[in-house]
């Protein structure tokens, strides 16, 4: 007897064999090359929020964008400290074996780590209840400081504010890493700031001259 499938489980399982049948039966060779190895030109930090799948977004295929997703699309700084660094072994691999071109952080509207860092409403929870959530979003607790200062704690404008801020905090920690620094140095990759809502489905660039953001046509 096999074990009972959850109704959302056979909700994935039909999406799969529509897979199957449209998406990879017709391109089979192109999988059989991917088969052999990867070579993705990209790497994108986005959250796990499940409003901002890149893939969506980008209308890429497998094998075009190496992921990373968590909660609120941070990157820690470069830390030496012991640790399960996972965001860290994943810019490791993209950067120094992959040897992605291009690093994207994608923000993204009604973030609810950015939000909960905006107000800190997990602040001493123990882990497993919300804990965990706290001391993650915690990397943002410096760029809070000038969002609070403008919006407050509360609100569109200080949430959108917030979650643009995380994007560059994500940006200048990604700068912390020596290989990623190098690298963008040398002009051999390239470090993007993005933002998307699905509520208006508009991309947005960030403009690191002027450190806005601006829609893409
Ligand atoms: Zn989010």
């Amino acid at each position: 007897m096999s074990d009972p499938v959850s109704p959302q489980l056979a909700h994935l399982i039909d999406g799969y064999r529509r897979f199957r049948r449209t998406g990879w039966t017709p391109r089979v060779e192109r999988w059989r090359e991917l088969g052999e190895g990867q070579n993705p030109r990209v790497m994108v930090i986005a959250c796990s929020d499940s409003r901002v799948d890149p893939a969506q977004i980008f209308d890429t295929d497998p094998g075009e964008m190496f992921v990373v997703r968590n909660v609120a699309a941070m990157v820690p700084p470069f830390e030496t400290a012991p640790g399960h660094h996972g965001v860290s072994a994943a810019l490791e691999f993209a950067v120094q074996v992959l040897k992605v071109d291009e690093i994207i952080v994608l923000g993204h509207g009604m973030c609810g780590g950015c939000q909960a860092a905006l107000t800190q409403r997990l602040h001493g929870a123990e882990p497993g209840q919300g804990g965990f959530i706290a001391d993650w979003i915690a990397l943002l607790d410096e760029a809070r400081g000038p969002v609070i200062a403008a919006h407050g704690t509360h609100g569109p404008a200080a949430e959108r504010a917030m979650e643009l801020a995380g994007v560059r905090t994500s940006l200048a920690n990604l700068r912390t890493f020596p290989c990623i620094a190098t690298k963008e140095a040398r002009g051999t990759l390239r470090l993007t700031g993005a933002f998307f809502a699905i509520s208006d489905g508009v991309l947005h660039l960030l403009d690191q001259q002027t450190g806005e953001f601006n829609p893409v046509a």
